[in-house]
């Protein structure tokens, strides 16, 4: 069996949407699930509309997600003469010619047919004129007035397209350039791609270019195209629907590979597993298992995925991504075992980096302050001798570990007659100036000992400040 060849071919006018992720992604793991090569082509031929910006913004969100390609990535713009090539090969061998109808001509011709009741196509009038190339001339393919085309889909089956739909579309612009149909089969044929999983709003690009393979008597590739990604209104997902950016969802605190996770959901499934590592995606991602009906995009569930994800991750392989998210809430910090073991006390409660980032802000400051109300319910003078005796033990001690903690712990409450629920609150105030963190013994046996020590004393001279 020839090896799978798949592409990903993006049109370089913004940056990468989460449903041209999804088609990046399908195409990438049909790859690397049936061992092929997965090939990636700038479609840069409109000019007007393509920026540099684009590009890097499409690497950028593609190396984010990890999606990475064998081969290219590949310009259109640098390959007019492959494309001139095969135009001429097209005319020489009867399937195209050129036509010099004026725009204005061709604009007549559509109000007539449509005053007709027709589609608007063109009259054939340069048909068989056999012209030869000349300035201001088009390259028309010759499409069959009558029978039909079938694209065989993997996801949609046979649709059955009429020839008498079609007209002579133009295959080269008068300036020399490509059309994108052109372009597309081209270099699809030259890239030898073989399976071609897309949005399914090229299926009515689809007859044109089959008919452009039987012309060039290729072998058709496998078509699939995918229903489009949409919003909770069940239209198409765009801005309104809120962020659509791949890069927007990364600097919201989601994970490569819960994005990865929840785009290669969105359409299609394995039973009713919901979580899947990217080893196990590529594992059991299979084009016949894509669904006909349109994904909805639903950032909550992408959320949940997320924490669930951050959950099944190593600490320490979360640390390098946590960084950035701590330098947003100026704190500056390397991706040490210190910060894994903080990550390992937070990484059951937080949905996102950005949360997680938040959350253990306090771990790190030299100067925690105190939240208000916090500190004013519980950092009381009653609490007084049980955080000096905590601290007086705390200093002793040499070893923190959970046990020796609790140890500890169990003492003060018979020294002082208080409950354990009496003594972790201010305890935890004073640790991280809130009332709301991972457990107690976990956040002193990660914070060691200078600063539990040094924060329940901040927190004994804030009490005496108080009450004096
Ligand atoms: N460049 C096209 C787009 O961005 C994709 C063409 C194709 O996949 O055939 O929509």
């Amino acid at each position: 069996m020839t090896s799978i060849r798949t592409r990903f071919a993006p049109s370089p006018s913004g940056y990468l949407h989460v449903g041209g992720a999804r088609t990046a992604l399908f195409n990438w793991l049909y790859a690397r699930h049936t061992g092929g090569r997965f090939i990636l082509r700038i479609e840069d031929t409109d000019k007007a509309r393509s920026t540099e910006d684009s590009i890097k913004a499409i690497f950028e969100a593609l190396e984010w997600l990890g999606i990475d390609w064998d081969e290219g990535p590949f310009y259109q713009s640098k390959r007019t003469e492959i494309y001139r090539q095969y135009i001429e090969r097209l005319v020489r061998t009867g399937h195209a010619y050129y036509c010099t109808c004026s725009p204005e001509k061709i604009q007549q011709m559509r109000e007539k047919a449509m005053a007709a009741g027709d589609k608007p196509r063109y009259d054939g009038t340069c048909r068989e004129k056999n012209l030869g190339p000349q300035p201001g001339a088009v390259v028309r393919f010759r499409a069959p007035y009558s029978g039909t085309t079938v694209l065989k889909d993997v996801v949609k089956g046979n649709i059955v397209f009429q020839n008498s739909e079609l007209d002579d579309f133009v295959i080269c612009r008068s300036d020399g350039t490509p059309t994108y149909n052109l372009a597309v089969v081209v270099d699809d044929l030259t890239m030898e791609i073989n399976t071609i999983i897309r949005g399914d709003d090229h299926v009515m690009n689809t007859p044109k270019q089959i008919l452009l393979y039987k012309a060039l008597e290729a072998q058709l590739p496998v078509f699939a195209h995918v229903p489009m990604v949409l919003g909770n209104d069940r239209s198409r997902l765009s801005k309104r629907h809120g962020a659509t950016s791949v890069t927007a969802y990364r600097d919201m605190g989601i994970l490569p590979d819960a994005l990865i996770n929840y785009l290669a959901r969105l359409g299609w499934s394995h039973g009713d597993q919901e979580f899947f590592t990217r080893e196990e995606l590529i594992q059991k991602f299979d084009i016949a298992a894509v669904g006909k009906s349109a994904g909805i995009f639903d950032p909550v569930k992408l959320q949940a995925l997320n924490a669930d994800h951050i959950k099944a991750s190593d600490p320490a392989s979360l640390a390098p991504r946590l960084v950035p998210f701590l330098a947003r809430t100026g704190i500056e910090a390397r991706p040490d075992q210190y910060m894994a073991k903080v990550i390992a006390t937070l990484n059951t409660r937080s949905k996102t980096l950005v949360e997680m980032a938040e959350a253990a802000r306090f771990y790190y400051l030299d100067q925690i302050t105190f939240d208000e109300k916090a500190a004013r319910k519980f950092l009381k003078p009653a609490v007084a001798p049980a955080l000096e005796k905590l601290l007086a033990k705390l200093e002793q001690l040499d070893e923190f570990s959970d046990k020796s903690l609790e140890k500890v712990f169990i003492q003060v409450m018979e020294e002082t007659g208080l409950k354990l629920g009496k003594i972790a609150q201010p305890v935890r105030v004073a640790l991280t100036g809130t009332s709301v963190s991972p457990g107690i013994f976990e956040i002193i046996g990660v914070l060691g000992k200078k600063r539990v020590t040094d924060r329940l004393e901040k927190a004994l001279e804030y009490i005496r400040e108080r009450s004096g």
